[in-house]
Formats: C-alpha cells, structure tokens, sequence
C-alpha cells in the first residue's frame, strides 16, 4: 500500500512530456508536442501531448489519459505499479504503509541481489574490453556480426578466466557474499569460501520486463567443455518460467507493430533486433510456460514462430503451439530457408530482404501443419486419420469460438470431412480431459478499461452535458443579469455552476441515472466540497484508480465544451455569459428528458397492465406528464428565440 499523501505527491510531480518522452521523442507543435503514436502503427504523428493540461491523446487509435495512465498502458502493468515507476523516475521515496518487519527484510534482500547483479554487469562489460576478453569474447561476438552498439545495447559482457574474480571485486565494492550466492553470481566450496559461477564465458544479462538484471546466460567458447550454456538457476528476483530474454527491448515495438517474433536463442535475438527487428524475444531453447505465453500476451496477441525448417524444427514448433493457442493467441510460423537459424539468415541479407521474406513465408500454424502433414500422409488412411485427430487436438485449444469454427471448416474441407466429425472429436477430447479444478483454475488477467455502455440510453446525452458544464467550468460563478429569474442581489448567494447543478438537482430529488456518470458526479463534489480549485478537481479526476471513470472524465472534459473551435460564433462569446445561457437550458433539457423517460416508463406499464382502476390511474399520470413536459418544451423554444 502507498499512503495517500505519497500518491498526491508522485501525481503532482510526474511531468506528462517527462514521462512521455522516456518513451517516444515529442516534437513541438503550437502549445502541444507531438510524436508518432506508440501505441498503434502510423508514420504521421497523430499522438499529442498537452503538458499544461497534463494529459495525451491520439487522434489515430484515440488512447488518452494523464501520466500515470500513460505507464500503465505503456507498462501494460496496474495502477500502483505505474505510481511505483513514476516514483522511481522522480526520486519519490515510497514507504509502504503496514509492511511488516519481514516484508521490508523481503524488499531489502531483493533490492540489494538487484544491485549486485547490475555490478557484476557492469564488471562483464568492462572485462570484454581488456585483456583475455577483448582478445577472446569481444572478438567472438565481432566474429558473429554483432555491432559495438548492440554489444553496449545488450550490456554483453565476459566472465574472466580466474576462479573468483567477480567475488573479489564484488566484496571490495562493498556487496556482501551471501547476496552473490543468493543472485546466482557465486557458489559456496566446501571450505565456505566462494568461487564464481560464470567463469570464461560470454555474457548474456537477462532483464526484467521492467529492464533491471535479473539473472545471467554465459556462453562458452571451448569446446572441450561440454556445457555451452551455463544459465542463473530460478533465484529470490528470477524465476525462468516467467521471463523472455528480450522482452525489455522488444515490448514497445511488439505492442506498435502488434506482433512478436519467437526464436530459440539470444544471439538470434539479439542479432534479428541489430538488424532492426525489434520485436523479438527468445525462448532460450526451453519449452514455453504459461507465464512466458501471457506476458506475450500483455503486449500483443500475434505471436510468429521463426524455426528451422527442419523436422525438428517444426516438432518444436508443434509443442508450444497448443499453450499459444489456449491462451487467445494467434500463431503464425516463418521457415527459414537450408536450416539457418535467423541469426545465420539475417547475417546475410539487408533489413529490406529479411522483411520482404518474412511477409512472403509467413503462414498461419494450422494450416502450415495441415499442408504438411496431408502431403506427409497422402495414400495412408490410417496415418490420415491420426494426423487429422492431431491437428483437431490443436484447434481444440483455441478458446474463441468463432475463430475455431472457422478452422474447423477449413479442416474439414482440406480433409474431405465432415465439419460435425471434428466437433464430435473435440467434445469427447474436452469430456475426457474435464478435471474438476480445470474452469476455476484459470488466473485473473489485467483487463483494459472497458468502452462505458450507458445503461440508459436516452438519459445519457443530458447527463453528459451536465458532466461537461460540471468538469469544464464547475467552479466559475455565473453571474447572472438582473432581469433573470435567478437574479441575487446578495453577493452571498452568488452561485458557481457546481452549486447551480447541485441546487436543481436536489430541488427536484434526481440523481444521475447512468451509473458511471453518478460516480463521476460524485466524485466530483467530493472533491468541490473539500474546496479543491477546478484544475485540482480535474486532474485528481483524471489520475484515479477507477480507470473506467478517469477515460470518461478525459473524454468529457476535452470534449465540446474545450477543444472544439469550429462554433466560431461561441468562441467570441465570452465563458461567463454562455454559462449563465446554457447551464440553466441543459438542465431545462434535462428536466424534459426526465419527463420523457418517465413517460415512456409509464406506458411500458400500461401495456402489461389489465385491471381498469389502474389503467385509468396510468393514462392520468401520463397525461400529467405530458402537460409538465409541454411546459418546458415550450420554455426551451422561447429560449431559442
Ligand atoms: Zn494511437
């Protein structure tokens, strides 16, 4: 928990161009600064960033929000989370509320095996560029077509020769052993001394999704070693199953280009981003989790399988696709050409070209493996049927219905079979495998902020409008002609718009009926009555947790009553008389809607009504209505003239 004062004080610092610009590079246009948007694929700068207001908006896929918005969307992470970064970026010190004296330990210990991990990457960065590891490992990566700046991008680095080089240097900086051993840097002997675990060897960090060292991947360069690989094992900061080596790097690019590339290893991955596919992330070789599948999924739902054509190549491919497909991915598969692996292929060949084959040899999974296996098959109608069975296992994964027809029909098709056939086969799969766990079992996934459907509709409109007076120009007193019914004398009665809306509303006993803009509405005298200024209001509006609420906040207060200029007549009106005109006449219509919808209540009655007495008590009431509704209409047409 971060205590209230600590997230007024991050949300009034956090600077929206700041943050912004962490991410993308802002040109200045007019008030406003511009980029192309990072959030969908566009080549001329739609994205706007308003830093007197605090807040963006892409006129391109329409995203908007304040600064703490902006991270969690970029994040793709929760709203303490984002206040979280947003503190690390400005130096906020966070002390969580009600953390026992065993979760500050916690925090401690983990911080601190971060620390010493990014000192031994800074040590293995040093140590390719003297001695042994310029002459042997820079070397080797040079060797392999890696650039001196994807080498600094990547911080690859080498483990020297010695038994307890990184040790020695890591106790003389200051870091305690037991952090060493505990980050998976160093192993304990017999005799209790240490001794490094990465010993000559090139060096892969891997990051965080968040883009600190988590853990490291060393390489060995002789072959006379049988372990190529020597890999951190899960630590307190690292657990294998749940990260991909590269998703630091490649998350902003996968969520612009909506795509992610999957290969097996880093230098393939490290090799396809110098080329300028940034939208790369490796396996390592192992088989995919369901954690490293959905952390693909907080990005983008199209995943690419880049494989050796080979046999194996595509077993491999075979394996993980059934985990892809039942979390609601889409998977496509690129064969690379003569077994090269896309580091090999890359090598080769110009941006333009690797691009132009991906786009030619991309090809959907399922019916990459269909194709295969009806030529692999052909003449056998044992092994048809087999193969047939292993392909509907697959479809079977896909949870979105629609998108499993549709392959069902393509299969049944390619095969010469009966649709009904396949969904037999996959009901009697599913009835098999039921466990009674498996419907609860499933996690709780970030959902993004849902479109507002206004429960009622014909309300809505009126309500908006209100809303719009109330966020736009809420505290402004309306100063109103001495000829008006709402004429004082009294400069003590003076009322702000807020006060006017208010005093109708509990004049005639109404509250907003669509429950996203009653929220809004009351959270906004919440605020009012703590005497906050409108600005203030606003923006602790905007920064809510209620994510639902601060979109429509957004959209509300940037609506018409700001940003339009094409009523060119309203603009030269100045603010204050065209409140004191159309803050009284939007709640005239609102008074009339309301009557409208009472009606229409009323009739709906009526229709299912059968006895007579009462009947005749609906049309009176009706008839009421009817004549109060007039009333107004008529007010609201002498108002037009
Ligand atoms: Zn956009």
């Amino acid at each position: 928990m971060i205590p209230q004062e600590t997230v007024d004080k991050i949300l009034d610092t956090a600077q929206i161009a700041d943050v912004v610009g962490d991410y993308v590079s802002l040109k200045r246009r007019g008030a406003s600064l511009v980029a192309c948007c990072p959030f969908h694929n566009e080549k001329t700068p739609s994205f706007y960033v308003t830093p007197s207001k605090g807040i963006y908006k892409c006129f391109g896929c329409g995203k908007a929000g304040t600064a703490v918005g902006f991270v969690m969307e970029m994040e793709h992470c929760e709203y303490p989370d984002a206040l979280r970064l947003l503190a690390k970026k400005y130096n906020i010190e966070i002390q969580e509320e009600e953390e026992s004296a065993e979760q500050i330990q916690q925090r401690q210990h983990r911080e601190s095996l971060l620390l010493v991990s990014q000192f031994a990457m800074q040590f293995f960065s040093a140590a390719l560029k003297s001695g042994e590891g310029r002459d042997v490992g820079y070397a080797y990566l040079r060797r392999r077509g890696l650039e001196d700046a994807t080498i600094e991008r990547f911080h690859l680095g080498w483990a020297p020769r010695g038994r307890r080089t990184l040790v020695d240097a890591a106790v003389a900086a200051g870091y305690k052993e037991e952090y060493l051993v505990d980050a998976g840097l160093a192993v304990r002997n017999e005799d209790g001394t240490l001794r490094d675990k990465f010993r000559e060897r090139v060096m892969f960090p891997i990051f965080s999704v968040s883009g600190r060292v988590i853990a490291f991947s060393g390489r060995t360069l002789r072959s006379d070693i049988d372990a190529k690989y020597v890999n951190t094992a899960d630590t307190e900061i690292y657990k294998k199953s749940n990260i991909l080596l590269g998703i630091y790097h490649a998350k902003s690019e996968m969520a612009r280009m909506q795509k992610c590339y999957l290969v097996e290893g880093n230098v393939d991955m490290v090799m396809m981003y110098q080329h300028g596919i940034k939208n790369v992330v490796a396996s390592c070789g192992t088989a995919l989790t369901t954690e490293q599948v959905r952390l693909i999924k907080r990005f983008t739902d199209n995943v690419t399988l880049m494989y050796d054509g080979d046999s194996a190549g595509i077993h491999a491919a075979e394996k993980g696709t059934p985990l892809l497909l039942s979390e609601g991915l889409n998977v496509r598969l690129v064969l690379l050409p003569d077994g090269m692996d896309p580091d090999e292929f890359c090598r080769s060949r110009s941006l333009d070209e690797v691009r132009s084959f991906f786009d030619r040899n991309e090809c959907d999974f399922i019916e990459f493996l269909s194709t295969r296996l009806l030529q692999e098959s052909a003449g056998d109608p044992v092994r048809k049927s087999e193969l047939i069975n292993r392909i509907v296992d697959i479809i079977a994964c896909i949870p979105d219905q629609i998108k499993k027809s549709v392959y069902i029909q393509q299969t049944a098709l390619r095969f010469g079979i009966e649709e009904s056939l396949i969904y037999n086969r996959i009901k009697q799969e599913k009835n098999r495998n039921r466990s009674p766990l498996g419907q609860t079992a499933q996690a709780q996934e970030v959902q993004p902020v849902q479109a507002y459907e206004p429960e009622n509709r014909l309300l809505a409109p009126a309500e908006r409008d209100l809303l719009g007076f109330l966020l736009g120009h809420g505290c402004t007193f309306l100063d109103f002609e001495s000829d008006s019914q709402y004429y004082s004398s009294n400069e003590e009665d003076r009322l702000t718009v807020a006060d006017f809306i208010r005093c109708s509303f509990l004049d005639s006993d109404v509250s907003m009926v669509n429950s996203l803009y009653a929220r809004i509405y009351d959270a906004y005298y919440e605020l009012y009555d703590q005497g906050d200024q409108q600005d203030r209001i606003v923006k602790k509006l905007l920064d809510s947790p209620d994510r639902q609420m601060a979109s429509q906040v957004l959209s509300l207060s940037s609506e018409k009553h700001d940003l339009t200029v094409k009523d060119f007549r309203d603009s030269l009106t100045a603010v204050p008389s065209w409140l004191v005109k159309n803050v009284p006449k939007a709640l005239l219509v609102y008074a009339e809607r309301r009557l409208q919808n009472d009606i229409e209540g009323l009739k709906r009655k009526l229709v299912v009504c059968s006895e007579d007495t009462e009947r005749e008590a609906l049309m009176k009431e009706i008839v009421l209505t009817l004549t109060k509704q007039k009333l107004i209409k008529q007010k609201l047409d002498r108002e037009k003239k």
